[in-house]
């Protein structure tokens, strides 16, 4: 839909007022073409990577696809500008980078995403046999609306290590025919006791129990006999035995598919979009730019960290040194190159807002929240009551990237985690901080986030892509 022009003089409202339009109203054909073509690859994407390890693995396959080098593959490599490399960390995170003409030591231009998402891990021992029915004990990971996660189809996604260590990858319930999990919630006949509690505790922790059999082994002798054909079932497709759930990582995850929502097909329903939405986009950016003429100017990075949503912890989460291990590679080795590098660098931390919900108004400050619709969302702090652990953006920074973003014609927004003492949040930003670089949270609104089924907007989707282009090529 072409803008239409008008004669009016210039009121000066409109010159002094700061307004958000919804993005729809001034695309072309060709935009909105290439809006559904970015929507289309990412709703692949999101059904081939449902976990951090599936992330890892398909964001690898389209680095590698794209003439990116796997550096854990060489020893010694020389980097040259234009040069693409990439490398998998333990595979569930991957970092790339695109080698600029300048050193390292004058900065890098770095995106950060997070490709971990809220779901339910199987425990150590998880499988138990109750009253004729198998059943799976789950941890969850990540903040979740425990009540939200019952009565869903669930898929299993994992890997099993034995002994010699051979990884034995599970994902079932993806594909058309397979069997799908459940957890069981209490109908409302017999739900009077159980509604009356608050919703943090109707359905609790140890209740999200995963329904995974109910017919028993042909063997009068057996005791748990149901437990014992879903073991056998298990041994003769996988070789495992109960001893290996002990040391396997078995995530569950809603088996649906990602959708487009509404009657104009404008949203994406999914589970994961957080943060696989602002993920894609993060590689789709560092992509094209690598596969443009010239060599860009600075080093350009893209980190998809693991963990996030436990607070990036762990040998793959943003609080390891993995980060600046890679960093340290792209340096000639002195401390200093390095430390001029972290200094020097820019980075967005490309994570996903909660996007101004009617229902739930009370929640939001509506003049300082992000909307459906209105392009990428620059969060200049995160954190929660007197911004507690907050890395809150510079100033001269967030102006710097708003006008890296006017000049590229990229609709943003300003976003806030809701009313100020109605809860909070964090991201990967406060890591990057630490080292010295400049850093802004800055992604794709998300509805009913955290939830088996978010939703985004396509429109917000390829301007956040638009904008991570923009970022990489300027700042
Ligand atoms: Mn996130
Ligand atoms: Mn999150």
């Amino acid at each position: 839909m072409a803008k239409t022009s008008s004669n009016k003089k210039e009121k000066l409202s409109d010159k002094l007022f700061f307004k958000q339009k919804n993005c729809w109203e001034s695309i072309d054909v060709k935009t909105e073409k290439e809006v559904e073509e970015l929507a289309s690859s990412y709703k692949q994407f999101l059904n081939n990577g449902k976990t951090e390890r599936e992330c890892a693995d398909y964001i690898s396959g389209v680095l590698a696809k794209n003439g990116f080098i796997n550096i854990d593959t060489k020893t010694k490599i020389k980097l040259t500008p234009g040069m693409k490399i990439y490398q998998n960390i333990r595979g569930k995170s991957v970092i790339a980078a695109v080698i600029g003409k300048k050193p390292a030591t004058e900065g890098c231009n770095i995106l950060g995403a997070h490709i971990d998402s809220p779901r339910l891990d199987l425990k150590q021992n998880p499988l138990y046999e109750d009253s004729e029915l198998a059943l799976f004990d789950t941890h969850y990971y990540g903040g979740i609306k425990k009540y939200q996660w019952t009565t869903i189809p669930l898929s299993m996604h994992g890997v099993f290590i034995n002994e010699a260590g051979k990884k034995t990858t599970i994902r079932i319930g993806e594909e058309p025919g397979d069997p799908v999990f459940t957890v069981t919630d209490l109908l409302p006949h017999l739900a009077k006791e159980q509604m009356e509690k608050k919703a943090s505790v109707v359905v609790e922790g140890e209740d999200l129990d995963i329904l995974a059999g109910s017919r028993p082994y042909n063997d009068k002798d057996e005791k748990e006999k149901v437990k014992l054909l879903l073991l056998d079932l298990l041994n003769k497709k996988y070789g495992i035995t109960e001893k290996d759930f002990t040391s396997a990582e078995i995530e569950f995850v809603p088996a649906f598919k990602a959708s487009d929502v509404g009657f104009d097909r404008s949203l994406i329903g999914s589970y994961g979009h957080d943060d696989r939405c602002c993920a894609w986009p993060a590689l789709q950016a560092i992509i094209a730019i690598a596969n443009g003429k010239a060599a860009p100017g600075k080093t350009l990075v893209c980190y998809f960290s693991d963990k996030e949503e436990t607070g990036s912890a762990g040998n793959t989460g943003a609080r390891s040194l993995n980060f600046e291990n890679f960093l340290a590679m792209l340096n000639s080795g002195s401390e200093i190159d390095l430390k001029l590098c972290f200094s020097h660098s820019s980075m967005l931390s490309a994570d996903v807002n909660a996007a101004f919900d009617p229902t739930y108004a009370g929640v939001f400050d509506k003049k300082n929240s992000s909307y459906i619709g209105k392009g990428i969302v620059l969060e200049k702090y995160t954190g929660s009551g007197g911004k507690s652990g907050a890395s809150d953006a510079n100033a001269e920074y967030v102006a710097k990237v708003q006008a890296i973003l006017n000049k590229n014609k990229v609709q943003w927004q300003c976003g806030e985690l809701g009313k100020v003492d109605k809860g909070g949040g964090g991201t990967i930003a406060l890591y990057a901080a630490n080292l010295g670089m400049d850093v802004l949270d800055c992604g794709v609104p998300v509805l009913s986030m955290h939830s088996p089924f978010e939703v985004i907007s396509k429109i917000d989707l390829y301007m956040t892509y638009k904008g991570y282009v923009a970022f990489l090529n300027e700042a």
